[in-house]
Order: C-alpha cells, then sequence, then structure tokens
C-alpha cells in the first residue's frame, strides 16, 4: 500500500507519462503505466472534453500517493483536443465516445445536452467510421497493448456506477461514494468506448460523478481514487 504524500509536494506527478499516440491537432496521448508493469485495471478520465472536472479528480488522486499504483494504469486525459477547447468532442467535432468500431456503430449524428436540465439537441459526429478518429484507434491499441483485466471509464455527471457486470468492485466504488449501481445508461450508446470493451471480452466500469462542484469532489471523490489507487480493492473481476 502506498502511504500519502505530503501536501507540499503534490505539485507535480511522481512520473513522467508515456505517450501512447497524437490527437488530431497533434497534442500527445498520455498514459502513466503501473509500478509493476502488470496491469490489473486501467482507468481513463477525459473522453469528453466538456468533463475535464474528471482529469483533474484523477489526476490530484495520483498526486496524493508516493508511489505509482502497483497495478493500476491510467489515462487522465484521452482527448486533449476537446479538453484544450472545452468542447465534449474532439477536434473534429466526433464525440470519441461513440467513435469505436462496434457491431452497433452508427452514422447518425450525435447529440447531448447543453446542461443537464435541457433535451438532447446538441448535435456532434460519431465519425467517418467506426474507428476514424486518432484519439478511438491509439485507446485501442493501448488497452491491446495492457491487456488490462478491468477498465474503469470516468463521466460525469449522471451521479451512477454503471457496470453491467455487477461486480463487487462496482459495489465497493458504491459503498464508499453512495452513488448507485446501475446496469446500463438507460439510453443507446453505440459505438461507446464501453460497448466496443463489452464486445472484446473486457468489463468495464463507467463511473459517472456526480453534479457537485468539483471543490467538493475534492473531499468526496479524490479519497475514493486515492483508495483506489493504493490497492484497497485488490480483487477486480
Ligand atoms: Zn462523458
Amino acid at each position: 500500500m502506498s502511504t500519502i504524500r505530503p501536501v507540499g509536494n503534490r505539485g507535480t506527478h511522481l512520473s513522467e507519462p508515456i505517450e501512447y499516440g497524437r490527437s488530431v491537432i497533434g497534442n500527445c496521448l498520455e498514459y502513466w503505466p503501473s509500478a509493476s508493469g502488470e496491469t490489473d485495471v486501467l482507468i481513463i478520465s477525459g473522453i469528453h472534453g466538456e468533463e475535464p472536472d474528471c482529469t483533474v479528480i484523477l489526476s490530484k488522486a495520483m498526486r496524493m500517493l508516493d508511489a505509482m499504483p502497483e497495478r493500476t494504469a491510467i489515462v487522465t486525459c484521452a482527448n486533449p483536443d476537446g479538453i484544450n477547447r472545452g468542447t465534449r468532442g474532439n477536434a473534429n467535432g466526433v464525440d470519441l465516445n461513440r467513435n469505436f468500431p462496434t457491431a452497433d456503430w452508427s452514422s447518425d449524428s450525435v447529440t447531448h445536452r447543453w446542461t443537464i436540465d435541457c433535451g438532447n439537441e446538441v448535435q456532434l459526429s460519431s465519425g467517418e467510421v467506426g474507428g476514424s478518429e486518432p484519439e478511438a484507434t491509439a485507446l485501442i491499441e493501448l488497452v491491446e497493448k495492457l491487456k488490462p483485466k478491468q477498465l474503469i471509464a470516468l463521466h460525469g455527471p449522471l451521479g451512477w456506477i454503471d457496470d453491467p457486470d455487477d461486480s463487487k468492485l462496482a459495489h465497493w466504488i458504491s459503498e464508499k461514494t453512495g452513488l448507485p449501481v446501475v446496469a446500463d445508461a438507460g439510453y443507446p450508446t453505440p459505438g461507446s468506448f464501453g460497448t466496443w470493451a463489452a464486445e472484446r471480452g473486457t468489463p468495464i466500469i463507467t463511473w459517472e460523478f456526480p453534479i457537485e462542484g468539483i471543490e467538493t469532489m475534492f473531499h468526496t471523490t479524490v479519497p475514493v481514487l486515492v483508495e483506489l489507487l493504493s490497492g484497497a480493492f485488490t480483487s477486480p473481476e
């Protein structure tokens, strides 16, 4: 188990990440490997550029530890163009979480809500074909390379733990956060990373952060991620 780093030392990461690809406009796609080189869990954040809180929360949890996680690898930002520009999609206007080459990938436009209380009106593309975007193909190659036993994708702000496998890990996160476990998002998600992972046979949990300000989540969510990264849950399914 890792110990907690003194606050004064948390300004930077413990190590440099490894580049796993480039975005549409050439930004680095980076991941931190596990300390052991074995990847039981791969955590992915920031595939939606309008959810930068997920990137910051995950980074804060990493920087609280005095050692890299033993068997967990981490992508803090899977969509750097979107984060830079503050858009949900990438620089091509593609919702990357609808661009994975799944059986149900669709060329139909993708819509999302401007705010949580709006209808699904804001239009994005799902790409030319499934896997057309470099951020999606690079993530696929990373998963193929690391062969994680469990994926965790961080999103917001729906406030639930989506796990079709109803795993012990999902319930562990649920108990720690108070967020409910659900079996699916309740709406179609063709071409999603989750569907791609399921078709590949890799279990995936989608952890939707709640509608809380980021300062609140420093207290409610960061500690749970710290526990997870430090190995408090040791038997991912
Ligand atoms: Zn999202």
